[in-house]
């Protein structure tokens, strides 16, 4: 590392593989000025997102999990069992032209991949967030056409809202969703075993919730999903509130300080069952002794 030849090899390196990162969805940066603003709400340079010492500091690991949805074998999950430190962040009800640029890139910033579970009419109205969302690495589930609870319909208006929403996305972006999140959470096991039977659908519920859609205020909700996040759980959040994105770059940071590493819905499945399969664990060097938990769950 002395030898000044091989520094600047790595100068060289670091700067090639920064330089490839912010291209990264660039056109899409450049589609929509509110793109530009970042979590906190500054305003980024050409070279912005290199300067930001605070956020190179905390940084998702890359997480390469193969995603069978053939293999999620339980007909609904809010967390799965795991030895090592993943969670999974979903959003719900968007996307939303103003707060999930915002997100996408408060997430982007840290290499953090979720899930979104979109609601159909907005799919519609903004196809090119439903490309970007996939463009950059996360998941999206399906959340109806219209919000409706699905225990509150008939079969056939359930069908025309699932297959509604899931045409949307397809039309959006070409890959087809495998996991649903029944809106308010209004479901019965009988549906479950209908979705998954007609559709192939999984159910995803979710562990955490810091109700932020009751609007707390985001010092409340970036505590809550702090304090109350564990191992292995879904954590639940909407990216049409404001004050919901003002709170994930504490809450986020929150975590993978505290050593969680994010991975997406059906990633998150697919750990569990190999978790199950070889009760070792991994071989990607995740597991490491550093990685400790703080984060102790509150009863509310
Ligand atoms: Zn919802």
């Amino acid at each position: 590392m002395r030898n000044p030849f091989t520094q600047l090899g790595f100068i060289t390196i670091a700067l090639i593989l920064l330089l490839g990162c912010s291209s990264t969805g660039g056109k899409y940066e450049n589609s929509d000025n509110t793109a530009y603003l970042d979590g906190e709400g500054k305003r980024r340079g050409l070279f912005g997102g290199r300067k930001k010492k605070k956020s190179a500091a905390l940084q998702n690991p890359n997480i390469n999990i193969r995603v069978d949805p053939s293999l999620a074998r339980s007909l609904t999950y809010s967390r799965v069992r795991t030895d090592g430190p993943f969670i999974a962040m979903t959003f719900d009800d968007g996307p939303h032209p103003v707060h999930t640029p915002r997100l996408l890139d408060i997430l982007k910033r840290r290499n953090i991949r979720a899930t979104f579970f979109v609601v159909g009419t907005n799919a519609r109205r903004y196809p090119q967030l439903i490309r970007r969302i996939i463009a950059e690495g996360h998941e999206i589930g399906n959340h109806t056409v219209n919000h409706k609870y699905l225990n509150r319909i008939s079969v056939e208006q359930a069908r025309a809202e699932v297959l509604g929403c899931e045409k949307a996305i397809v039309a959006a972006c070409g890959v087809k969703p495998r996991i649903l999140r029944p809106p308010g959470g209004h479901i019965n096991d009988r549906i479950k075993v209908w979705l998954k039977k007609e559709f192939g659908y999984s159910t995803i519920m979710w562990a955490v919730d810091p109700e932020d859609w009751k609007r707390p205020g985001s010092d409340v909700v970036a505590r809550r999903i702090i304090s109350e996040t564990d191992p292995g759980e879904i954590v639940l959040a909407h990216d049409i509130h404001g004050p919901t994105i003002a709170a994930m770059p504490r809450a986020l940071d929150g975590l993978l300080a505290n050593g969680y590493r994010f991975v997406t819905v059906s990633q998150l499945i697919a750990i569990e069952r190999r978790s199950i399969a070889t009760r070792s664990g991994y071989d990607d060097n995740l597991l490491s002794s550093s990685i400790h938990f703080t984060g102790q769950k509150q009863v509310r």
